[in-house]
């Protein structure tokens, strides 16, 4: 499928408040019309995601973004976009978004992808919400496959558009206020630091909240196994897979290993992150093992997603609940690949 035609088709379905899976440079988003209440709430239940936890709103470009959200305090950053970066700002009194979106907050996290495909269609619909397409709770997915096997029979259309350029997460900077980093991304807390000066880390009291701590949760972008973090290669178990990051080698796990990158390069570990989490769920073991991963850059993202795949699960999850929408017949293959 060209990827004129794919605009066309994601354009059309969105403006009639379906959902689309398009690719981004993080992770595939599954996309609805922000300014839309019946759109917003299939979305939540497509992913079976809280209602307490907010969606970020992408924008084409900052003028989109300044018809909803005072977007002042995002001008030192706006050098990082188009980008994996989302800044939450305050919302503007006529700001056309589903309070839903916001889980009834009066902030907004507003996010510039660097996917000119998406940037295309979010300039034909108007801003569009675009968390993770993926079940909530689970692993983000960074191939239309992997959107597939988590939600084609909930949505209305995948954009394929191959793998995701840079495979973790955008990083989440509040702006409401002192600078504080709500989440580590794709954009290294070294880059916000040059332009903001120290930022502040833990959230704040009354960000503890439903409204404001979801990004916070402690069990997320888990797989089906368990995963024990920081495993030497000499430790790693009979029984376990491994999640390694350099060229040591495990007696253990030779059957059921994905290294993430040979060289030990940060951002191709984080490109293959979520992949690799999926390809060891599929061998069956009860546990992955994962090696340590350096705590500077992109690697502070992948460890946040890897402690967070680590936490206790909620009893309930995986989230279930029922199809909501006609399901997703077409898996459409953007012509060339550009995103
Ligand atoms: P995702 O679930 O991957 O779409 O990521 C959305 C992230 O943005 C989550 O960590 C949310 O908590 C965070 N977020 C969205 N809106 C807000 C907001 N208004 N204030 C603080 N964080 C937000
Ligand atoms: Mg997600």
């Amino acid at each position: 499928m060209p990827q004129d035609r794919a605009h066309a088709r994601a354009v059309a379905v969105l403006s009639a408040g379906g959902l689309a899976a398009l690719p981004t440079e993080t992770v595939y988003g599954l996309a609805a019309l922000a300014a839309s209440d019946a759109a917003v709430a299939r979305l939540y239940a497509a992913k079976g995601r809280p209602s307490s936890n907010p969606l970020i709103v992408h924008v084409a470009n900052l003028e989109q973004a300044a018809a909803f959200a005072a977007t002042g305090p995002a001008l030192a950053l706006a050098d990082l976009w188009p980008g994996p970066l989302t800044v939450v700002l305050e919302l503007t009194d006529s700001a056309a978004v589903a309070p839903a979106a916001l889980a009834g907050g009066m902030t907004v996290a507003v996010r510039i992808p660097a996917s000119p495909f998406f940037r295309g269609v979010a300039a034909a619909t108007g801003p569009l919400v675009a968390p993770s397409a993926n079940r909530s709770g689970r692993v983000s997915p960074t191939t239309a496959e992997a959107v597939a096997a988590e939600l084609a029979d909930r949505i209305d259309l995948i954009v394929d558009a191959g793998g995701c350029p840079v495979g973790v997460e955008s990083t989440v900077v509040d702006l409401t206020g002192a600078p504080r980093l709500l989440r580590p991304g794709a954009v290294p807390v070294e880059a916000l630091e040059a332009r903001l000066g120290p930022l502040a880390t833990s959230p704040p009291a009354h960000a503890l909240g439903p409204l404001r701590s979801p990004g916070l949760l402690a069990s997320h972008y888990a797989p089906a196994a368990r995963v024990r973090l920081d495993v030497a290669a000499a430790d790693v178990r009979p029984d376990e897979a491994w999640l390694a990051l350099g060229t040591e080698t495990s007696a253990a796990s030779t059957a059921r290993t994905v290294r993430l990158s040979p060289t030990g390069d940060l951002d191709e570990a984080a490109r293959g992150l979520y992949e690799g989490l999926r390809r060891l769920d599929a061998t069956g073991a009860a546990t992955i093992a994962v090696s340590p991963i350096p705590a500077f850059g992109i690697g502070l993202a992948i460890r946040d997603r890897l402690k967070r795949a680590a936490a206790p699960r909620p009893q309930d999850a995986p989230a279930a609940c029922p199809p909501d929408g006609p399901g997703a017949d077409h898996t459409q293959r953007q012509g060339d690949g550009s995103r």
